[in-house]
């Protein structure tokens, strides 16, 4: 899972799956499996996840917290409590908050809201918050308006994903979707200039 949310970073994820697949073939799929190969092998087995030798670095930094922190046990690592294992994954080079947010959610099993791209395009169109909000104020917002309940967080996360590709795309599809009725951007399509009221006003108001 760890893996996975840094080869996720940027692509697709058959193409991590690919990766993963590569790393498990090779029977790296271990702290110790990782911070063991050379930079250059790391780096052509992760080749299917694009940017390879950027991935290659995040994933032995990884590692390398790990064993360096944690005595390379990484069950110990994910059961520091969330505010401290976040604080520790956002200072290892390559994560960023929502790298350690899916980590904190899918690995370590403790409920820490994923804001992705998805989700501040679908939360700004639907009127709820600027796109322009920072990450970080719209990750409180959510947390603090939803129980932290880890089974919702990771489920709705998915499901926004889900209604991100297959509807609320670059260029959505409002005709067939389901939020229409509660959807400021989607109902004033093809009015130009004009932008529905936010719960949430931007950073600067
Ligand atoms: S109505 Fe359109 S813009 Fe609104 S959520 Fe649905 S697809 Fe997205």
């Amino acid at each position: 899972m760890c893996a996975g949310a840094i080869l996720v970073q940027n692509t697709a994820w058959a193409n991590a799956r690919r990766a993963l697949d590569n790393i498990e073939a090779r029977g790296a799929d271990s702290i110790t499996g990782i911070a063991v190969l050379s930079r250059v092998e790391l780096a052509e087995l992760v080749r299917p996840s694009g940017y390879y030798n950027q991935k290659a670095a995040k994933l032995a930094a990884f590692c390398e917290h790990v064993l360096d922190n944690h005595d390379g046990d990484l069950g110990k690592f994910l059961s520091l409590s969330l505010d401290t294992l976040r604080e520790q994954l956002l200072a290892i080079w390559g994560i960023g908050a929502e790298t350690a947010d899916a980590i904190i959610l899918y690995a370590a099993h403790q409920p820490s809201f994923v804001i992705d791209t998805y989700t501040v395009r679908l939360l700004d169109r639907l009127g709820i918050a600027p796109a322009d909000i920072s990450r970080k104020r719209l990750r409180e917002t959510v947390m603090a308006a939803l129980p932290p309940d880890l089974k919702q967080y990771a489920e709705l996360h998915a499901l926004i994903i889900q209604h991100g590709k297959a509807t609320c795309r670059k260029t959505p599809d409002c005709g067939s979707c389901f939020l229409l009725d509660h959807c400021a951007h989607g109902q004033l399509q093809g009015i130009p200039g004009v932008r529905g009221v936010r719960a949430i006003p931007p950073d600067s108001a």
